[in-house]
Parts: C-alpha cells; sequence; structure tokens
C-alpha cells in the first residue's frame, strides 16, 4: 500500500494539539474539547449513507468514498458506524488519543469486523478509501506475525500519508 498510518505526533502537527479534558460523559476514556476548536475543525456532511461528523479536511474524502461505494456498478456493504468521538485509543484513559477525536477515522460495518478479528470488508470499499490515502486497520497485526490478528482493526479506516 503506499500510504502508512500517521504517527501520533504527525496527527498532532497535521490537524492541531488538542488541549482536552478527561471525562466520563460518554463513557469511560472519553474526552472534552474546547467548543472552538470542534466548530473550527469539524463540519456536518451529507452522504448517500446519511450525515456524518468529520473533520473538515476530509469531508470530501469521505463523501466521494460513500458515493462511489453506493453507485449501482460497486453497492458496496456500508454501514456508517461513527466518526468524530472524542476519546481514547479503545476507550482507555491510560492509551493515547484516538484518531477519530480529530475526526480524521471512521468505523464501517462494526458488525462483523470487531477488533481483533481479521473482519469481513469488501475489497472494493477498502480499495474506494486507499485511494484517497486512508489506510486500513484490517491489516493492523500483533507483535506475533501475519496471522496474530490480535490488533486488527478491520471496522477502522483512518487518514493516512504517503510511504
Ligand atoms: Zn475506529
Amino acid at each position: 500500500m503506499p500510504f502508512r498510518k500517521l504517527k501520533y505526533n504527525e496527527i498532532v502537527l497535521r490537524y492541531g494539539v488538542l488541549h482536552y479534558t478527561d471525562t466520563a460523559e460518554l463513557q469511560k476514556g472519553s474526552v472534552k474539547l474546547p467548543a472552538y476548536w470542534v466548530q473550527e475543525n469539524i463540519i456536518k456532511q451529507l452522504t448517500p449513507y446519511g450525515v456524518i461528523y468529520c473533520n473538515k479536511r476530509h469531508s470530501f474524502d469521505f463523501e466521494w468514498i460513500f458515493r462511489e461505494a453506493s453507485l449501482k456498478n460497486l453497492k458496496c456493504n456500508l454501514k456508517y458506524g461513527g466518526c468524530f468521538v472524542p476519546r481514547h485509543v479503545l476507550w482507555d484513559p491510560n492509551r493515547q488519543l484516538s484518531a477519530h477525536t480529530w475526526g480524521i477515522a471512521i468505523d464501517i460495518n462494526v458488525a462483523g469486523n470487531a477488533y481483533g478479528t481479521k473482519g469481513n470488508q469488501d475489497p472494493a470499499l477498502i480499495a474506494l478509501f486507499a485511494k484517497r490515502s486512508f489506510v486500513w486497520g484490517g491489516t493492523w497485526r500483533g507483535k506475533s506475525g501475519p496471522d496474530d490478528y490480535s490488533r486488527c482493526d478491520p471496522m477502522h479506516f483512518e487518514a493516512g500519508c504517503k510511504l
């Protein structure tokens, strides 16, 4: 794949420092962001699969991917599972912030694509995300090698950068 996942400090450089506070408002592991940051960076985007809230710098990517996926010749299996969600990775307050906090990651087809499983995403959908420089969590592996799906996150697509 010609794209790679952004490192945490690269996400901060590209999309901004977040002055967050931990909160259990939504559930344990969620964070509260300053209202000005959300107002300036997160927008509501209409897609053929419904409304999503995402980072304004990727709203056209999401719209394009969802529109292509909805076209007759592809008709990808696509159920939107969430994009902008201010929280820590895996809702664990001891981990760093999730890319969802910046609205640059999206979960698709949550049912059937649980964390730690191989999942069953449509290859055509994976290809659409790749075209817009998104990396797929379905390629992430644990430390024991290519068959170790312990860190695989097949529902998750995230804005990447060139290798
Ligand atoms: Zn995700």
